[in-house]
C-alpha cells in the first residue's frame, strides 16, 4: 500500500472511529429534566470564534457588513454592533444576554452571512428596505463562563456608582448557586433585568434593591452597551428602532399544546399588564407609545416562519399579571419599538449542544419571516388578537418559576 493511500485511509478512518464516542457524548438524557449537568457545548460559537467570524463577514461582504463597538463587558471584552442593509426600517436583534442560551448567536451569524453576501433578489430587497443591526453575544463574560449571569460584583458596581454605597445588592444579583453554576466566589447579575424605560436613567440609592415589577438601573456595562446601540440608532434616525428581538432559551421539558410534542421555540410579546396603562397607573405615561399590537403582530410573523419551515412554535407562558419592566424588550416596547422574545427549548446545562443545528434553523426561520414581513409591510396586516389562537406551552415539570 502506498504511503499516500495509507495516509488517505488513515484520515478517512479517523472520523469513523471517533464517531461513536462523539455521539455518546452528545446523547440526550433518557428522561427530560431541568436538573443541571455537564454537557458538551463546543459546537457553539465561542467569543474568539465570534470575533474571527465577524472579521471574515466584513471582508466577504465587501463592506456591506460593518462592525463597531457597542461597549465593553465587565472583563474587557468588546461587545459588537453589527450592521447590514441601508433600509428605512431598523430591525435590532441581540443574543446571549444570558450566556447559557446560545443558539441566537449562531442564527445571527448565518443571517448576517446571507444578508451580507447573497446577490439574490430577496437579499437585495431586504438590504434596501431594512437596516439589520445585531448585537451578538451581548453578555460575553457570561457566555465564556457558560452561565446566565455576567461577571460583576456588587462592590465593583458600588465603585462605579458611589451613590449606592451602603445599599444592599440589587434583587437580580446572583451570589448563590443557580443552574449548576456557583456564583458565591464569582457573582454576577441577570443582565436582562437591568433595563429602564427611562433611557437616560442614572442609578439612585432609593431605587435599589428594587423588585421584579420595577424597572432596572443600567448597573451592568452589558445593559448599557445595548442601551447605547438603541439610543444611537434613535438619534441617527429621529425615531426608535422599529423592531427588537431578544433571543433566549427556556426550560428543557416544555411541550406544544395540542400536539403534545417537545416544542422548538416559544415566542412572546412584552409582559406588561394592560391595567397599568390606565390613567393614574404606573405605565399611564407610556400608553400612547407602547407597542403591544405591533409586538404581537411581529411575534405572530415569527411564529408563522417557524411553523411554515416545519418547526414547532408556541406561545411562551404569559399570565395577564406578568410585569417585568426591567427586561430589555419591555423597556424598549415602552419607548415604541415592537419587541419579540424567542425562547428556544433547553439551556446548555440541560441540553448542551443537543439539537443545536435544529434549533438554530428554527430561530433563523422565525427571524427570516419577520424580516420579510417587515420589508413588505405585510406584518401590519396581521390581526394582533390572533396571537391568542397560537398553540400554547405545556410546562411538563410544573415549575413554579419561569426561567427565560
Ligand atoms: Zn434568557
Amino acid at each position: 500500500m502506498s504511503r499516500v493511500l495509507t495516509a488517505l485511509l488513515g484520515l478517512a478512518l479517523l472520523p469513523i472511529a471517533a464517531a461513536p464516542a462523539a455521539y455518546a457524548a452528545e446523547a440526550p438524557p433518557a428522561a427530560c429534566s431541568d436538573e443541571p449537568r455537564d454537557l458538551p457545548i463546543d459546537e457553539f460559537t465561542d467569543y474568539r470564534e465570534l470575533v474571527g467570524e465577524l472579521g471574515r463577514l466584513e471582508r466577504a461582504s465587501k463592506g456591506r457588513v460593518t462592525v463597531k463597538t457597542a461597549g465593553t463587558s465587565t472583563r474587557g471584552r468588546r461587545i459588537h454592533q453589527v450592521t447590514v442593509g441601508t433600509g428605512p426600517k431598523v430591525f435590532l436583534v441581540s443574543s446571549e444576554i444570558h450566556g447559557n442560551e446560545k443558539t441566537g448567536t449562531d442564527a445571527i451569524l448565518r443571517i448576517l452571512e446571507y444578508l451580507g453576501t447573497s446577490e439574490s433578489r430577496e437579499a437585495q430587497r431586504l438590504r434596501r428596505t431594512i437596516t439589520f443591526v445585531a448585537v451578538p453575544k451581548l453578555n460575553p463574560d457570561g457566555a465564556e463562563l457558560d452561565r446566565r449571569g455576567n461577571d460583576l460584583s456588587w462592590a465593583e458596581v458600588q465603585r462605579t456608582f458611589p451613590q449606592l454605597a451602603g445599599r444592599p445588592p440589587a434583587w437580580n444579583y446572583l451570589d448563590t448557586q443557580l443552574q449548576g453554576d456557583d456564583y458565591r466566589t464569582r457573582p454576577g447579575f441577570d443582565v436582562n433585568r437591568d433595563f429602564n424605560p427611562e433611557l437616560g436613567y442614572l442609578p439612585r440609592a432609593e431605587d435599589v434593591p428594587g423588585a421584579p415589577d420595577q424597572p432596572g438601573w443600567f448597573l451592568t456595562p452589558e445593559a448599557r452597551a445595548l442601551r447605547s446601540v438603541y439610543v444611537g440608532l434613535t438619534a441617527q434616525r429621529g425615531k426608535v428602532p422599529d423592531v427588537y428581538v431578544d433571543l433566549h432559551h427556556q426550560g428543557a421539558c416544555v411541550k406544544q399544546a395540542g400536539s403534545n410534542r417537545f416544542l422548538d421555540v416559544g415566542i412572546d410579546y412584552p409582559p406588561l399588564p394592560d391595567k397599568f396603562f390606565e390613567p393614574g397607573q404606573k405605565y399611564a405615561k407610556y400608553r400612547d407609545v407602547y407597542t403591544k399590537d405591533a409586538s404581537r403582530q411581529l411575534a405572530i410573523s415569527g411564529f408563522n416562519g417557524i411553523r411554515d419551515a416545519g418547526y414547532l412554535g408556541a406561545r411562551y407562558p404569559h399570565d395577564a399579571a406578568r410585569d417585568l419592566p426591567g427586561q430589555a424588550r419591555c423597556s424598549f416596547a415602552l419607548n415604541g419599538t415592537g419587541t419579540v422574545l424567542f425562547e428556544v427549548r433547553g439551556q446548555t446545562q440541560t441540553l448542551g449542544q443537543w439539537h443545536r443545528e435544529h434549533f438554530t434553523r428554527a430561530v433563523i426561520a422565525g427571524l427570516t419571516n419577520m424580516l420579510r414581513d417587515v420589508s413588505s409591510g405585510a406584518v401590519t396586516t396581521i390581526d394582533p388578537e390572533s396571537f391568542d389562537d397560537l398553540p400554547g406551552t405545556i410546562e411538563t415539570l410544573g415549575r413554579a418559576e419561569i426561567v427565560e
